[in-house]
């Protein structure tokens, strides 16, 4: 028998596809007649979409949402949300967009619906990571939690192999991570080992067709279901590590992730050998660490930090920021030992 707390984060999920023809709907539900709409350029025909579903709720837009949420942006996009009286915020893209509304929410207490069109799992979590003056600090606060989700498996279908790829493994990244958590309990098990299935048997139907819908969804769900593990309980190593590079080396967010995991679960895998053991098992694979590596290879994916642009001299830096404050790992951390986790990640080496 088991002792666990389980506590869920309350959002509301709407999942489907074509859902977004229920947003208007969704938007009223919460009391909203004035909508402030948050997208960026590269989504502009999901923007289109969403406009159109919203028709005259719609008060005003902001296409300028970018990556780690910089203040400056937030301030920009503020003045437009105060101008045009907005009373709640509708965000369509990927984490980036999601964050923009989460600092907007934070700042006004205005309602969320979020329509993800990548795997990040921001849009159920209560965290926000803002840049100011290149620092990104990390906070929590039940304003920052979107009100509604709005998952349109149609949304994701344009999103790029390249990125499919890196935003599936982002999320197999909290996944893994939440089974090996101290806080792990029954409910995030079995939505993270869900995941984990999806994730192995979506990803590769995805590379043969980036169109293919059942796969689509499969990715779709298993992000939310990641996300909601990354809301529930505590992350490890991995997460450290992707925040420290992201952060301090300004390394892209879901492209970092993907190349640090195997690695991060290589370093865990001998603390936790019955977790890897049910990830291997969900991935179909005999081994977790390196069939999390061969997934990527096998998909085009990057393996290599080097090839993200990080800086072979910062690495030493990296190992002492990602150890210096100690935090919950299933496997003690030494500097040395994530100091040759990240040489193995700088250089792109199969974990064995
Ligand atoms: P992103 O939102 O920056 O998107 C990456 C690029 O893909 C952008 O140019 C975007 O416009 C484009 N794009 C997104 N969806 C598309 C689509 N369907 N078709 C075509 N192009 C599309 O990247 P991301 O990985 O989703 O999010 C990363 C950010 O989210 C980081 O800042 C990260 O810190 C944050 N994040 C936060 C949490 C949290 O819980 N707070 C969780 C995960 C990620």
């Amino acid at each position: 028998m088991r002792t666990f707390a389980h506590t869920s984060p309350p959002s509301r999920v709407v999942f489907g596809a074509g859902t977004v023809g229920r947003l208007r709907q969704e938007v009223e539900r919460l009391g909203c007649s004035r909508i402030l709409l948050l997208s960026s350029p590269p989504v502009a025909e999901a923007a289109a979409r969403v406009r159109e579903a919203l028709g005259d709720v719609l008060a005003a837009e902001f296409d300028g949402a970018a990556m780690h949420t910089p203040v400056e942006v937030t301030e920009q996009a503020l003045e437009v949300l105060t101008g045009a009286a907005a009373d709640g915020i509708v965000a369509v893209g990927g984490g980036s967009t999601t964050g923009l509304s989460k600092a907007l929410a934070l700042r006004t207490d205005l309602p969320q619906v979020i329509v993800p069109t990548t795997y990040a799992g921001s849009e159920v979590t209560p965290v926000l990571g803002e840049t100011r003056a290149g620092r990104k600090v990390t906070r929590s606060s039940p304003a920052i939690l979107p009100e509604t989700v709005v998952y349109d498996v149609d949304f994701t279908l344009t999103l790029p192999l390249p990125m499919t790829v890196t935003s599936g493994v982002n999320a197999l990244a909290h996944a893994v991570e939440a089974l090996y958590s101290a806080d792990a309990d029954p409910v995030t098990d079995q939505q993270a080992l869900d995941a984990v299935s999806r994730i192995a048997r979506g990803l590769p139907r995805l590379a043969a067709d980036p169109a293919d819908r059942e796969a689509r969804a499969d990715l779709l769900h298993a992000a939310w279901l990641a996300g909601n593990c990354l809301a529930t309980v505590g992350m490890g190593l991995h997460h450290k590590l992707c925040h420290t590079l992201g952060g301090s080396f300004d390394l892209p967010h879901a492209q970092t992730h993907t190349v640090v995991l195997p690695h991060a679960m290589a370093y865990n895998a001998p603390a936790v050998p019955d977790v890897m053991r049910r990830i291997a098992e969900a991935l179909g694979v005999p081994d977790a660490p390196s069939g999390v590596y061969d997934l990527v290879v096998s998909l085009g994916g990057p393996t290599s930090l080097r090839e993200l642009g990080m800086p072979e001299s910062g690495l030493a830096r990296a190992a002492e920021l990602a150890t210096s404050t100690p935090y919950p790992n299933p496997r003690e951390l030494t500097t040395e030992g994530i100091a040759q986790l990240l040489d193995g990640a700088w250089q792109g080496r199969r974990p064995q």
